[in-house]
């Protein structure tokens, strides 16, 4: 089943998990919002293929890969993302400078890492812009 323009429900509940990782209604709407919101506006931005690593994930995936218990990954509002091509530090720079609604975006483990990139059901995003481990060895946010 195709999400938004470029994305697909298998896509968006990857795991290498062998568990069930199968979103309700709620979080099908939340899948739904961060493809219209991030995911696809990024790709029309930069004409690549947007690599979703990790998208929706149930309380046994999440346990599973160690997730953090609030992860918003298990309410559909969040994606780990890579882009063949890009640094993650481009793509989130992107991602800054088209100015999508994002609650977190946080370029994990540097530059060969992935974009984990939230935008909450609610609308109320704090529009975060972070990397981890901390920015000072490495900052993606200074050119
Ligand atoms: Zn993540």
């Amino acid at each position: 089943m195709k999400i938004g323009a470029h994305f697909t429900d298998r896509e968006l509940t990857v795991t290498n998990q062998p568990a069930a990782n199968e979103p309700a209604t709620v979080e099908w709407v939340a899948l739904g919002r961060l493809v219209a919101l991030i995911l696809d506006p990024l790709r029309d931005a930069i004409g690549r293929p947007v690599r979703v690593t990790s998208g929706f994930r149930s309380q046994a995936v999440n346990r599973a890969v160690g997730g953090a218990v609030t992860s918003q990954h298990l309410r559909g509002e969040a994606a780990d993302i890579k882009v063949d091509g890009m640094t993650t530090a481009e793509v989130a720079r992107t991602i800054h400078r088209l100015g999508l609604p994002v609650d977190q975006c946080i370029v994990e483990r540097g530059d060969s890492g992935w974009v984990h990139v939230s935008t909450r059901l609610d609308g109320k995003n704090r529009g975060q812009y972070l990397a981890s481990p901390k920015a000072g060895q490495y900052d993606p946010w200074s050119p």
